[in-house]
């Protein structure tokens, strides 16, 4: 097994392997240089590239600058940021199909890198969408660099709309009293916002899930990644749980962000389950999802739009397979407010059930 990056040990473990004697475990002692990073051989995968987003990914660096208590980048990076060559990264462009990802984990934490790339890319003509900093939004001309690069999508922490939290959290260059004006920005350059959240943090009571909703949809943000709090071990943030005697839940399979593996400081952990699971059902609920997309044609654009509507309806997919519902901690349904409910969600049922064929396993064709 290999912990950590394979570039420089990966050799030698398929020569162990071949003589039979491989070990158990094999870590670098040092970061490598990413200078010696091997473009992938996508040929090789042709029959499955149609199912899998990831196989048109490129990597322009790794790591993170930004040092966030809950951030499995930092803990598995440390607080560092190294780049690829760039003459590496624009030899692979060129070979790549027009529309991919960057799976950067912050595709402007090296601005005058990331503007020498998106300057080289523009003649390019690619559409590509990204992880970024929503520090983005404050540096006008990088931008609009990106637009002309090709971005169409980014995804954003923003993590939550209390200041509290985000200083709690070492995130405070979020600043949430400029979120709205920051991310009509981005949308004003025809990128879409795809917003991660994070749910039970030690600011948030049962009201911070309708007021999440409210703020998504006064920020017209395109698609949501709604994370249930989850120390995860090797970060601060785990640290401070286990110190404090919070945690809750020690089955791993359960720290996939939906389940509630802590004790939330403001409510209970069963409010904030089905709190979690009332917004994310609300936010993909298929009135909302429909809105987006005329929306997104409308300021965004045809390609901004469709990218807005498989994301929004493989969330939606991911939704009803695991039967998420839900209830708002802060209001009690009545009685009239249920069936309305179960009849609205039933409406929404039988119209993915018309269009199954084509909804099939969104996801694959992401
Ligand atoms: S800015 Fe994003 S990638 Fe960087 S440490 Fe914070 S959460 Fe992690």
């Amino acid at each position: 097994m290999v912990v950590g990056e394979a570039e420089g040990l990966w050799p030698g473990v398929l020569e162990d392997i071949e003589r039979g004697q491989a070990r158990g475990i094999y870590r670098s002692a040092a970061p490598p240089d990413l200078a010696g990073t091997p473009v992938p051989r996508r040929d090789l995968l042709r029959n499955t590239a149609r199912r899998y987003a990831t196989v048109h990914a490129v990597q322009t660096g790794r790591g993170c600058t930004h040092k966030c208590r809950f951030c499995s980048i930092t803990a598995f990076f440390g607080a560092s940021h190294r780049v690829r060559p760039l003459e590496n990264v624009l030899a692979e462009l060129h070979d790549s199909p027009r529309n991919f990802m960057f799976v950067d984990d912050n595709i402007i934490a090296d601005r005058p890198y990331a503007r020498r790339l998106f300057h080289a890319m523009i003649p390019m003509q690619k559409r590509w969408i990204s992880q970024c900093s929503l520090e983005i939004a404050d540096d006008p001309e990088l931008l609009d660099l990106a637009r002309r690069a090709g971005c169409r999508g980014l995804f954003i922490g923003i993590e939550t709309i209390s200041q509290g939290n985000l200083t709690a959290l070492e995130k405070g260059f979020n600043d949430s009293h400029g979120y709205a004006r920051r991310l009509r920005r981005i949308r004003r350059a025809g990128i879409g916002v795809q917003a991660a959240i994070i749910v039970g943090l030690d600011r948030d009571d049962v009201t911070v899930f309708e007021r999440t909703l409210r703020f998504l949809q006064r920020c017209r943000i395109d698609a949501l990644q709604l994370a249930v709090l989850t120390p995860l071990p090797g970060t601060p943030l785990y640290d401070d749980f286990e110190a404090a005697g919070r945690i809750l839940d020690r089955d791993w399979e359960h720290y996939d962000y939906r389940h509630v593996v802590i004790r939330p400081r403001r409510m209970s952990p069963r409010e904030l389950q089905d709190g979690a699971d009332w917004l994310y059902r609300q936010f993909y609920r298929w009135d909302r999802v429909a809105l987006r997309m005329l929306r997104a044609t409308a300021a965004l654009g045809p390609v901004a739009a469709w990218l807005i509507w498989k994301l929004n309806r493989t969330y939606r997919y991911d939704n009803r397979r695991e039967r998420i519902v839900g209830r708002n901690p802060a209001r009690p349904d009545s009685i009239a407010a249920r069936i309305v409910r179960r009849l609205w969600d039933a409406l929404g049922d039988a119209h993915d059930r018309m269009t199954r064929n084509r909804v099939g396993r969104p996801a694959d064709e992401l």
